[in-house]
Formats: structure tokens, sequence, C-alpha cells
């Protein structure tokens, strides 16, 4: 497989103590922890070799985070540290993000200044960008796999949960198999047609509105009813008032582009980082990479 060695797997772990949870996953739990050896404060991603064995999908989906992790290297993407397994779990060592997910300020604050979107946005799209480039599809773009490195209020913002990214072999590589989250995944990954990079825009045009308004721009709890909804004579997605009354026509213009249902018509992460709702209102942006 395409994970650099790591011969000394098994002893590894004796480094880490192990501390409280930060989350649970699909496939097991993600605890901080400290590496005695250095002192430095980590996440570590545990994941059980039960929940995975027998399944060579889901073995396959573990190398492909691991070596997709191993390469990437972008401010406003988390770092990989470390790997190493037991006997019945793997663990895949993070920096740590001490700042907690989007998702909970949304919740706590409600909704976002356009300000303030704006530098939230942008950073998302600069590691939209930089994965694009390498030929990766994050595919699970949303609030609660973007997390906050410190707990100021302008802490960076990076990008994680790599659990479903894929590395594509070439630009225009078709990926057939739907997997995201409802609510965030693009219309063309659902209806099996063949999605790629344009998947991940799609989910940052939600997370914009999401940011902007307070509430998801799509309600649909099954996949006809949301597919119907963005197919359907009254699509494109609504700005309800008087919600988004006072919300510039810049904003509601970058949504409508992101939220383009033709994948090949969406605009790429280089081109909406050329919008003058990013371009013009992310003042504070260049000091915080
Ligand atoms: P899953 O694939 O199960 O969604 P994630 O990688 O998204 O797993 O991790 C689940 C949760 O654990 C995240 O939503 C976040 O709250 C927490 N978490 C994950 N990685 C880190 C990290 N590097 N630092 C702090 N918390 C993290
Ligand atoms: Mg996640």
């Amino acid at each position: 497989n395409k994970i650099s060695g790591n011969p000394n797997s098994y002893v590894n772990k004796v480094d880490y103590v192990f501390g409280r949870t930060l989350g649970a996953g699909a496939f097991g739990v993600v605890r901080q922890a400290r590496k005695v050896s250095t002192g430095e404060n980590v996440a570590v991603k545990i994941l059980l070799k039960k929940a995975l064995t027998g399944n060579d999908v889901q073995m396959q989906m573990l190398y492909d985070e691991l070596s997709i992790l191993q390469k990437l290297d972008h401010p406003n993407i988390v770092k990989f540290r470390d790997w190493f397994e037991s006997k019945d779990k793997f663990y895949i060592v993070i920096q740590l993000a001490t700042g907690g997910e989007l998702f909970d300020r949304i919740l706590q604050k409600g909704k976002f200044t356009e300000s303030d979107a704006a530098t939230i946005v942008y950073q998302i799209l600069k590691a939209v960008e930089y994965l694009h480039s390498r030929n990766i599809v994050h595919r699970d773009l949303k609030p609660e796999n973007l997390l906050y490195l410190t707990k100021e209020a302008d802490s960076p913002l990076v990008l994680s949960d790599f659990g479903i990214a894929r590395e594509l072999n070439s630009d225009d590589e078709l990926i057939r198999k739907a997997a995201g989250s409802m609510g965030y995944v693009a219309p063309e990954v659902l209806t099996t047609e063949g999605h790629g990079k344009p998947c991940d825009v799609w989910s940052l045009g939600v997370v914009t509105y999401t940011l902007l308004c307070g509430y998801s721009p799509f309600v649909a709890e099954s996949v006809e009813g949301f597919l119907e909804e963005c197919t359907s004579g009254r699509y494109p997605v609504t700005f309800h008032k008087p919600y988004w009354s006072s919300i510039s026509e810049e904003a509601q213009d970058f949504i409508l582009q992101a939220l383009t249902v033709d994948p090949l018509r969406r605009p790429t992460a280089v081109k909406l980082l050329e919008h003058p709702w990013i371009a013009g209102k992310t003042t504070k942006t260049d000091n915080l990479l």
C-alpha cells in the first residue's frame, strides 16, 4: 500500500498517554493524547479493526485516509503526525485542534457577520484549492469537519476528516459511488452520474449559506426529496425574507454560483477565490496564513 513504513508500529503507542474523548465517529472515537517524548498534545483517531475488517472496501478507505493525510501540508488543513496499530485498533495521530468544530460556533452564535463568514469561507476555499490542485476530493465538507486550531475568535480554521476523501487518477476522473453527508452532499453525488472536484464546491456553498443565516438551504430528509428540490422549477436556492434582506447581493451571488446544479457549470475553488465577496471582504485573512 501507499502508507510510508512504520516498523515500530506496535511500539509507538507506548509514547502516548491518552486523555479525554474529543469526538465520536462512525468507526471509533477521537481522543486527545500527549506524546510523552516531545510533550506535544495531539488528537488520535482510533478505529476499531473489528469495524473495518471483513470488509475490503473499509480497509481501503482507511489506507486512503492515511495516505492522503500524509501528503498534505497546508495551513488550513489539519496536519498528520503519526500512525500505529495494535491487535484490535488503528491509531491515526493528528495535530490537535483545541478550538472545537465550526458546527459548535454556528450553534453558539446563530449566524456570522458577512465579514466573519467571508473570512471563514476564504480559508475553506484555500484548503479546497490546495486539495483540488493535487487531484484530491474531500467529499465530506461540513461544519463538523472544520475545526478551529485555538479557542480565539479569529483562530485559523482547518479542514479535517479525510475518511471518505479520494485521490483521482486524473483531473476529470469521475467517482460513481455515492458518499457524503445529507444536507451538504451535491446532487451529482446522489444521482451517481459521476462526481469529482465540483462536489466540494457545492458543499462549500451549503456551508456559506448556513453561516450567513443560521439555517440550512436544503431541508429535505430524503435523497429523492432533495433531488426534487434542486431540479424543480423552484430552484435556485431560496433567500427567504426577512433573514436575507440585509445580506449583500455579492454574498447571495457567491452562494448561487457555488450551488449551481450542473457540476460542469459550477465554478472551481480557484474561480470563487476571485469572487468579489471573497476578494473584497476578507481583510484580516492574510495574517492568519
Ligand atoms: P468521523 O470520520 O467519524 O466523522 P472525524 O475525523 O470527523 O471522524 O472526527 C470526529 C470528531 O472528532 C470531529 O468532528 C471533531 O469534533 C473531533 N476531532 C477530530 N479530529 C480532531 C482534531 N485533530 N482535533 C480536535 N478534535 C478533533
Ligand atoms: Mg467527521
